[in-house]
């Protein structure tokens, strides 16, 4: 199947995607049924991970503080609900013609219970939700960094993906064996209402990762940039705006562990904060120095363009 792989992922990237990886379904076996893809589709052979770049342009309103809801609609929503899964549709048709079985996949939250009950004894309730992040470990795109987000070493967190869970055997990608998060901890620094405390360990495939704990419900509350959660109320809110991902993009720039980078900083002023009732707690104070990591390893493979 290495000649078929290589023509889906020519084709994805016809269709817009950044990002292209497969995991061999074998990658979940450690996964609770609740949220293994093998669930949904037991006869599944591979999981194709599906990944579009936030734009780092649709970030700039939120960074300055001056315009939030264009990054909305094109790093959030309309990546979420209409980009990606244009291109999810797409392969799973280019699947689908040759006679492969395809499931088309959306990133629901895995956060949110189980909404029906069980059809037999033997499977787990509806809806089975599967971790797109971990996911995409397993597609061996990238690794979990602190902030308990996915990293890539194209963009650090800078993507969302698509899922497909098909009986093609297709070409498995190796996993990720680099490091890009620096452990600098500056997410959970500048995070002003101290959601990110404590550790804990998240892994799949044979990967671990040490994680921060992050407290939604503060996130649920954060002034900075955090954003509702687009597919169901009671999902975590959407951290990739926010002020601790924003931080960790201006760290991994900075220290050259993304290859998608630029000729101006992503961070050009002190950032501005907020606290839970909105007060503005940071304003116009010049960028201190953030060197967190040593800017001369590039463990991403990234040379600046
Ligand atoms: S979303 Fe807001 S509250 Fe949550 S970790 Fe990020 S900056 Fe802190
Ligand atoms: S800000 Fe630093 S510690 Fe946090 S995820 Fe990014 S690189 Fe890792």
């Amino acid at each position: 199947m290495k000649d078929f792989t290589l023509t889906i992922k020519e084709y994805a990237r016809s269709q817009g995607a950044d990002l292209i990886g497969v995991a061999p379904i074998e990658r979940f076996s450690e996964v609770p049924p609740a949220h293994n893809p093998i669930s949904i589709f037991p006869e599944a052979k591979s999981v194709l991970m599906l990944g579009r770049r936030i734009l780092r342009g649709a970030l700039r309103g939120m960074e300055e503080g001056t315009n939030l809801h264009d990054y909305d609609a094109y790093g959030y929503t309309w990546l979420e609900r209409e980009f990606i899964p244009l291109l999810v549709y797409r392969m799973t048709q280019f699947l689908e013609d040759r006679g492969w079985e395809a499931v088309p996949l959306y990133p629901y939250p895995v956060e949110v219970m189980p909404e029906g009950i069980p059809v037999a004894t033997d499977r787990p309730a509806p809806n089975v939700t599967v971790d797109f992040n971990l996911a995409a470990v397993a597609a061996g795109l990238g690794e979990i960094g602190y902030a308990d987000l996915f990293l890539s070493p194209q963009y650090g967190p800078r993507q969302r993906f698509g899922m497909i869970i098909t009986d093609a055997d297709l070409e498995a990608d190796p996993l990720f064996e680099g490091t890009i998060c620096g452990q600098c901890g500056q997410c959970a620094n500048d995070c002003p209402l101290g959601a990110l405390a404590g550790e804990k360990i998240v892994g799949i495939a044979g990967r671990s990762f040490t994680v921060a704990r992050v407290d939604y419900e503060m996130c649920a509350r954060c002034k900075n940039g955090a954003l509702p959660n687009t597919f169901h109320p009671e999902g975590h809110a959407d951290r990739l705006g926010a002020l601790c991902m924003r931080t960790c993009i201006h760290q991994l720039e900075a220290a050259g562990k993304v290859k998608d980078n630029f000729g101006q900083p992503f961070r050009k002023r002190t950032p501005w904060k907020r606290d839970s009732l909105s007060r503005v707690t940071v304003q116009g104070e010049p960028l201190p120095q953030r060197g967190c990591f040593d800017a001369g390893k590039s463990v991403a493979g990234g040379e600046k363009k």
